[in-house]
């Protein structure tokens, strides 16, 4: 019931919605227009009424005047002659037609009167009285009274006209204009009326149409009738919402158009707002690690869990390697999102690098075994060479225990074997060691330079080399454990002592280089390197050296060291000119993210 109730009222409450809308304006016209209606009607009337009594009042005065002159003239004899039956039939038969006749003698005493109306005789004194045309206070302001002196100053008569047929007519006719102004005003709403429904009706559509489109309804539109302005209005308005329907739609077709690439990209996108709230995520992103829009970002994927550690807290691009439950490595990398107004954002990729980690994995794996395989080819061949010695000096010492002098030359020998074999041990367990690190230290590099330095001068010196520094005073600290990359010094100077020849030169250098790094490099004017070997002399056991003299591990042991500390070795050599050897380590800042972020 209650319902069908609100079912009825509805087409109401909606039409009064309407009106309430759309029949303001038509109120304020109506209402202006009535004001004026009443303004003008008053006015006019006001003047037709003035205008009409004030004539009408002009010719009763006339009247009055002319009939007051004519009964002068006529009672002048009778007066003079004391004809009072005379006297008395002129007044008389005069204010049958007037509103009274008043005769008084020289004195202003009343000689005769006559009225239509009876007077009182105080009213009578003060008609008497006068002696100028004026209204009479005894009819009020309804009727004007002129006096006329008689032809031989006999005395005067009054005579009076109502002024009440004037006020009859006067008010008539002004009736008569507020009738016609109470009709041209009812016509006048009516007709307001038509023409503001005209007017409001394709007003209050336009409005409708914009209030539809503020709701987010893009497909409303104004009805368009007839070529006036109200027309040009609403298909204005029509256009208007015709170019923000295609610019929705073009911006629509391009937001779909970088979902569907961010979609098909191998890694997955995320945007997190300030709060660390998913403002977006692409659908490689919602499958990796379940990150749906409007959720938090999960600190498990980014950090160990300390806000600290969630993505773009700091400022800064962090990099994670993090398992999922489901088995799967992911390479998480957060940074702020670069926009124009800075919004705080941070975009956060999402890299699936179970493939790819298995694999290297593998080589790794693959590799230290050929490594191991090489490794003891050389440890044999090593080794193999000096215990053979060691043992045939031995044995020829055996044979001849008479002669002193050969077994003591044998054994000298054989000892010197031993030597090399302890040598070989000896690289062997720092080429083992290069893996076992020390915590680092930061340290300047020409402190490193220079105790390497130290370390050769007396071979130089026996070499006939001469042995230089050329060290950059602002060079940058790097984080390492001096121990390690001082031996890797040791090794490339004397490896560039022992391919240059007596005269030359072998110079160490220290450089801060623009991508970050530090360089310290030994160059010497030996030799050189042939290029099809400047690979090869980094390989484990690769030697050019006579036998006993090299073990071909320095190079290779250098290099583990290096890298281990996120570096590089190079080598630049022209054949017969001489080799640079180049130790590239990070600065010790980038090294401490590093370390931080690994
Ligand atoms: P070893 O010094 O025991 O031979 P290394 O690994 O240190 O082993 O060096 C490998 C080889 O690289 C050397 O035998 C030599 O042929 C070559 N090499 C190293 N440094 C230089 C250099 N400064 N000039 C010419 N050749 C060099």
């Amino acid at each position: 019931m209650a319902g069908d109730s609100r079912n009825f009222f509805a087409p109401v409450r909606a039409a009064a919605r309407r009106l309430a809308t759309f029949g303001r304006l038509r109120t304020k016209i109506i209402v202006a227009f009535c004001a004026l209606m009443v303004a003008g009607g008053t006015v006019t009337t006001a003047v037709v009424s003035y205008d009409l009594s004030s004539s009408l009042r002009d010719e009763a005065r006339q009247r009055a005047h002319a009939l007051a002159v004519t009964l002068a003239s006529q009672l002048a004899r009778p007066v003079a002659d004391g004809d009072a039956r005379t006297v008395r039939f002129l007044v008389e038969t005069e204010s049958e037609h007037t509103a009274f006749v008043v005769l008084v003698d020289p004195r202003g005493e009343i000689v005769q009167f006559g009225s239509s109306q009876p007077l009182a005789r105080s009213e009578l004194r003060e008609i008497a009285r006068h002696r100028r045309p004026g209204t009479v206070g005894v009819f009020g302001d309804r009727a004007v009274e002129v006096p006329a002196t008689l032809p031989g100053n006999l005395g005067r008569v009054h005579v009076g006209i109502s002024l009440e047929p004037a006020l009859a007519t006067t008010a008539a006719v002004a009736r008569r204009v507020l009738m016609a102004t109470g009709a041209a005003a009812v016509v006048g709403i009516l007709g307001i009326l038509l023409l503001a429904s005209v007017i409001t009706r394709p007003i209050g559509a336009l409005m409708e149409a914009s209030l539809r489109m503020g709701r987010g309804d893009l497909d409303a539109t104004a009805p368009v009738t007839g070529s006036d302005e109200l027309a040009m209005l609403a298909r204005t308005f029509n256009d208007m919402a015709a170019q923000i329907r295609r610019r929705m739609a073009q911006s629509e077709e391009q937001r779909a158009y970088y979902e569907r690439i961010l979609d098909q990209m191998p890694s997955g996108v995320v945007v997190c707002d300030l709060d660390r709230r998913i403002e977006y995520a692409s659908s490689q992103a919602r499958q990796m690690c379940g990150a749906a829009v409007g959720s938090a970002w999960p600190d498990s994927l980014l950090g160990s869990g300390s806000s600290s550690d969630a993505p773009g807290a700091r400022g800064e691009a962090l990099r994670r390697i993090r398992t999922t439950p489901a088995g799967r490595t992911l390479e998480i990398a957060a940074a702020p999102m670069v926009t124009a107004g800075n919004s705080g954002s941070t975009i956060v990729t999402v890299r699936d690098v179970t493939e790819t980690h298995e694999l290297a994995r593998r080589l790794q794996r693959a590799e230290r075994l050929a490594v191991a395989g090489e490794i003891a080819a050389g440890i044999v061949h090593a080794i193999n060479n000096p215990l053979d010695g060691v043992s045939r000096a031995l044995d020829l010492a055996r044979r001849s225990p008479a002669d002193a002098q050969r077994v003591a030359s044998m054994l000298e020998y054989a000892l010197e074997g031993t030597a090399r074999i302890a040598a070989v041990t000896r690289t062997l367990l720092s080429f083992a060691r290069a893996d076992d690190r020390k915590p680092p230290v930061q340290i300047s590099p020409n402190l490193l330079a220079e105790e390497a330095t130290n370390f050769v001068a007396l071979k130089a010196e026996q070499s006939h080399v001469s042995l230089t520094t050329d060290l950059a005073p602002d060079v940058p600290g790097v984080l390492v454990d001096p121990r390690g990359i001082v031996e890797v010094l040791v090794n490339l100077l004397v490896n560039a002592l022992d391919a240059t020849r007596a005269g030359g030169k072998v110079v160490v250098r220290t450089l801060g280089v623009p991508d970050g790094t530090v360089e310290i490099a030994v160059a010497d004017d030996g030799v050189g390197i042939p290029p099809e070997l400047s690979d090869r002399i980094f390989e484990p056991f690769f030697t050019t050296k006579e036998i006993g003299r090299g073990t071909g591990l320095g190079l290779s042991v250098a290099r583990r060291v290096v890298e281990s500390y996120g570096g590089e070795i190079t080598v630049d050599s022209t054949p017969g000119n001489g080799a640079t050897f180049r130790v590239r380590l990070p600065r010790a800042l980038q090294a401490a993210l590093a370390e931080v972020s690994a």
